[in-house]
C-alpha cells in the first residue's frame, strides 16, 4: 500500500490538500522538508510542521540508521546498465549503477544528451545484454529529448523503435521547482509501473543545473539555490534507492579563473553536487565522433580515462 500524506498523524483531508497544492505531494517530500517551509503552507503553524515533519520521517523511514549488514545487502542488488561503450562501462566499473548518482559533464557537444539517449535505450535490453528491461523516466530541462534519436538507436540494435518508446517517459521541466516537483510525479509514476511489471530503472535529469543556474544569480541568492539543490539531489538519490534505478544527470562547465596549468574547466553547482554525486565523468570532445571521458570521483574506482564514439547507432567503442 502507499502511504498517502492523510497517513501522517495530525494531517487532515485540508492540510493534505493545501501541501499538495504546495508541491508536496508524497511523505518523503514531507519528511525531507525544512519546519519553516512547510510553516510557508496555509494554516500550518511552525509547531505544528516539526511534528508532521517528525511524523513522516517515521513513516517514510528516513534519518534512521541502518547497520553494516543491511547496506550490504542494499549495496548486493546493486545492478548495472551498459553505455553501449565497453571502454566507458569498464571505466564507470561496469556500467552506471542502480542507487547512484553518475554525473555526466562537459562542454556544448561533448554528447551527454547522447549519452542519456543510449542509457535508456540500453536499459530495456535484457540483464545479459547490459540491460535491466526497465522503464525510463526523463526530466528534460533544456528541450533537448528526440525521440527520433531513440529509434535510430533502438533499431541499431534490433529492436522496435515504438516499442522502447514506450517505456520512456519524458517531462519538460519548466523550472527549478518544476524540476523538483517532477522528482515528486516520478514516484507516483514508478509505483504505477511497477504494479504494471514494467519497473523503472533509470531516472535521467538532462541537464540538471540549467534551471537553477538561470534563476539563481548573484551571490545573495546562492546560499538558497544550494539549500533547494541539496534536497533536489537527495531526493533523486532516494529515488534511486527505493526503486533500485540509476540516476544519471549532465551537468555543465564553467571557466576557472582561477587555474593556470591543466584544465580551466569545472562542473557547475559547487561543493553540493561535488558531494552527492557518485560518479562524476567529465566528457571531452575529441577528433571526428570521438570522445574522451574521464572518472573524476569514485568511492571505489581508480581515476582513469575512456575513449568511446558517437555515430549515427549511438555510443560505441
Ligand atoms: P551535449 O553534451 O551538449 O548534450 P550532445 O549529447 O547533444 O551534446 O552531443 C551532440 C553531438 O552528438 C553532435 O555534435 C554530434 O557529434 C553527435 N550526434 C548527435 N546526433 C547524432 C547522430 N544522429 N549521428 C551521429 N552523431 C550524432
Ligand atoms: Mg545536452
Amino acid at each position: 500500500k502507499i502511504i498517502e500524506l492523510e497517513d501522517i498523524p495530525g494531517v487532515g483531508p485540508e492540510t493534505a490538500r493545501k501541501l499538495r497544492e504546495a508541491g508536496y505531494s508524497t511523505i518523503e517530500a514531507v519528511a525531507v522538508a525544512s519546519p519553516s517551509e512547510l510553516a510557508n503552507v496555509g494554516g500550518i503553524t511552525e509547531g505544528n510542521a516539526v511534528k508532521i515533519i517528525q511524523a513522516a520521517r517515521k513513516l517514510a523511514n528516513i534519518g534512521g540508521f541502518e547497520s553494516g549488514d543491511k547496506v550490504l545487502e542494499r549495496r548486493r542488488s546493486v545492478k548495472k546498465i551498459t553505455t553501449g561503450s565497453k571502454d566507458l562501462d569498464e571505466l564507470l566499473g561496469g556500467g552506471v549503477e542502480t542507487q547512484a548518482i553518475t554525473e555526466f559533464f562537459g562542454e556544448f557537444g561533448s554528447g551527454k544528451t547522447q549519452i542519456c539517449h543510449q542509457l535508456a535505450v540500453n536499459v530495456q535490453l535484457p540483464e545479459d545484454e547490459g540491460g535491466l528491461e526497465g522503464s525510463v523516466i526523463i526530466i528534460d530541462t533544456e528541450n533537448t529529448f528526440r525521440p527520433e534519436r531513440i529509434i535510430q538507436m533502438a533499431e541499431a540494435k534490433g529492436l522496435d523503435g515504438n516499442e522502447v518508446l514506450k517505456n520512456i517517459y519524458v517531462a519538460q521541466a519548466y523550472n527549478s521547482n518544476h524540476q523538483m516537483l517532477l522528482v515528486d510525479n516520478a514516484k507516483e509514476l514508478a509505483e504505477k509501473l511497477k504494479k504494471e511489471g514494467r519497473p523503472v530503472r533509470l531516472i535521467i535529469v538532462d541537464s540538471l543545473m540549467s534551471h537553477f543556474r538561470a534563476e539563481y544569480v548573484g551571490r545573495g541568492t546562492l546560499a538558497d539555490r544550494q539549500q533547494k539543490l541539496n534536497r533536489h539531489l537527495h531526493d533523486l538519490m532516494k529515488f534511486g534507492e527505493l526503486y533500485n534505478a540509476a540516476i544519471v544527470v549532465t551537468n555543465q562547465v564553467m571557466a576557472r579563473p582561477d587555474v593556470l596549468f591543466g584544465d580551466p574547466t569545472k562542473p557547475v553547482g559547487g561543493h553540493i553536487v561535488a558531494h552527492t554525486a557518485t560518479f562524476r565523468i567529465y566528457l571531452k570532445k575529441g577528433k571526428d565522433d570521438l570522445r574522451i571521458a574521464r572518472l573524476i570521483d569514485s568511492p571505489h574506482l581508480p581515476e582513469g580515462e575512456a575513449i568511446f564514439r558517437v555515430t549515427e547507432r549511438g555510443i560505441e567503442d
